[in-house]
């Protein structure tokens, strides 16, 4: 294990949080291509559309606008692995984003600066916070015109509660835009828009006093001097332990789609991100260095080659090494599980891996055994905690139109509810299938997906249940009591947990009230 402190020390993995439209997408392809992971920007789309082409409900994805799946993406950057973890813009999929920024070690926060903070980029932070998740954070289309950016950082400490630092400051914006100043290096990296896939190194004067600055940004260069002079007096410095506790974010600017701003960011992030961090297990506190193998499950994907009718489960190594062929201990089950096949992601291909290390994903193919939350380790009983399932707040029957396809519908929709996007609920009355969503469009995605996927043709149905509860009891006897009298409102969800589907606030308040032994639960532990 001698080369687990080098390994460990340069793993980076990350996540981008931010409000749709911000440029999460164009971000993600730049870092690609700075981190010469990519020749030509337009892989991000171009993987997307060559899924596509093998994947029908993607179709449905390029439809909306929206991206639906989560991937990994690893490059190396200055000597560091970085692991970039892509999640779903569209709100519909938060949960499966909470998710998956439990497996991260950081997160780069991208804001429009002519929107400033929006909605959704305050929820993410929220569950950011949970875990004081150090934040880098860009600032993004400075080629347009958009609001001082002193008043963009007050908005973000004010509204985010979070210190800002700027790392590199604008000159100018929208069409006076040009270019940032790099308030550590004490230098001027001049703006030349480049589209596309090109890299262009574009011109660096030294030094804030250097005349050579007044020949080419001519009185702009007084207005920055006095500017900066003002930033450096009312900013904080910047203190990378307070940034590794989640408390100050180091700020850049600049232009994704013009391939401006994006080295400086990615060098920052390279040398000031963290390496994996220790994790909480219900048992003890799991180290990165230990030398016995842990991971946790936080996603699921079907089918994400339809030709091969795969499941893939992503799990984050948590501590020690993987090496390929390794036995491992799969927690929740009791059984040991040989892993000889398991997949690393690179931003076009995916790959068997040999060996992965802490902060790094692998992807474990499975035919439904391994769910998300679960733990694997060498032996050791372990449970990582992460973000609850939460109870839905839309609900809907299940009609199928051919009675004949009825288990091919109970198989896809367990699978799909496994993926984490919609929960599964069984009435204990009947043989109904309830689907539960936190958003309308997840129902169109599962009757879309299990059409193109099972070859299931099913429609909704409205059902009078309005949220769910999970319910235990630490009597039993007091548990087989409720059950019997509540039985009509009883059902299971896909991990088979007890649930109480209330038809509404009022009738679960009145059970709540009669019941108090019993605790009703709006979310459950993975
Ligand atoms: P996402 O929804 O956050 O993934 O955002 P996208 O990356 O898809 O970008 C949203 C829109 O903003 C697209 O039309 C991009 O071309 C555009 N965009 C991204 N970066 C910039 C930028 O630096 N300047 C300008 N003007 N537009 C940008």
């Amino acid at each position: 294990m001698s080369e687990q402190p080098y390994e460990l020390e340069r793993r980076r993995t990350f996540a981008i949080i931010s409000h749709p439209d911000a440029g999460k997408t164009t971000l993600t392809e730049k870092l690609l291509l700075f981190g010469g992971a990519i020749q030509l920007a337009g892989t991000v789309k171009g993987r997307k559309a060559a899924r596509h082409a093998t994947s029908d409900w993607m179709e449905m994805e390029k439809e909306r606008g929206i991206s639906v799946t989560t991937s990994v993406m690893q490059f190396e950057h200055m000597g560091r692995i970085v692991n970039l973890l892509d999640t779903p813009g569209h709100e519909d999929f938060s949960e499966d984003t909470y998710r998956t920024l439990t497996a991260v070690d950081s997160a780069l926060m991208v804001i429009d600066s002519a929107k400033g903070v929006e909605e959704r980029t305050i929820k993410l932070m929220e569950v950011c916070r949970l875990r004081d998740t150090p934040i880098l954070t860009f600032i993004n289309k400075l080629d347009r015109e958009g609001r001082e950016p002193i008043e963009l950082l007050d908005e973000v400490e004010s509204v985010l509660n979070i210190q800002c630092t700027p790392m590199t400051w604008p000159i100018g914006m929208g069409k006076r835009f040009k270019g940032v100043y790099n308030l550590r290096e004490d230098a001027i990296h001049l703006f030349s828009p480049t589209h596309g896939g090109k890299i262009v190194k574009g011109e660096v004067i030294q030094g804030l006093d250097n005349p050579k600055l007044d020949e080419v940004l001519g009185d702009m260069a007084d207005e920055l001097r006095g500017e900066i002079e003002l930033v450096q007096g009312a900013s904080h410095e910047f203190d990378l332990q307070a940034y590794l506790a989640g408390k100050q974010t180091p700020v850049f600017f600049g232009s994704a789609i013009n391939n401006f701003g994006i080295q400086e960011l990615l060098d920052a992030f390279a040398e000031f991100a963290p390496s994996p961090f220790p994790r909480q297990a219900r048992q003890r506190v799991v180290q990165p260095d230990e030398e016995k193998f842990s991971g946790v499950v936080f996603k699921i994907q079907a089918n994400m080659d339809p030709q091969h009718r795969d499941r893939i489960a992503f799990m984050r190594v948590n501590s020690g090494k993987f090496t390929k062929g390794m036995k491992l201990y799969h927690v929740r089950t009791g059984k040991q599980m040989q892993v000889s096949n398991a997949m690393t992601f690179q931003a076009d291909s995916r790959e068997h891996v040999d060996e992965a290390w802490p902060g790094d994903i692998i992807g474990l193919p499975n035919h439904g055994t391994i769910q998300v939350g679960d733990t694997f380790t060498q032996g050791e009983n372990l449970k990582f905690e992460g973000i609850p399932y939460f109870a839905p707040e839309l609900f809907r029957r299940v009609v199928l139109k051919d009675p004949l396809r009825a288990k091919a519908l109970q198989k896809g929709l367990q699978q799909l509810s496994e993926e984490g996007a919609t929960q599964l609920f069984k009435p204990m009355k009947n043989n109904d299938l309830i689907l539960g969503a936190v958003g309308v469009l997840q129902f169109d995605v599962t009757a879309f997906r299990l059409k193109s996927e099972y070859n299931v043709d099913c429609v909704y149905d409205g059902i009078s249940v309005t949220t769910a509860r999970w319910v235990s009891c630490d009597d039993p006897k007091k548990l087989e009591d409720f059950k019997k009298k509540c039985f009509d409102n009883l059902g299971e969800d896909g991990g088979g947990y007890l649930v109480y589907l209330a038809p509404s606030r009022v009738n679960l308040q009145l059970t709540q009230e009669r019941w108090p032994d019993i605790h009703f639960s709006a979310t459950r532990e993975l």
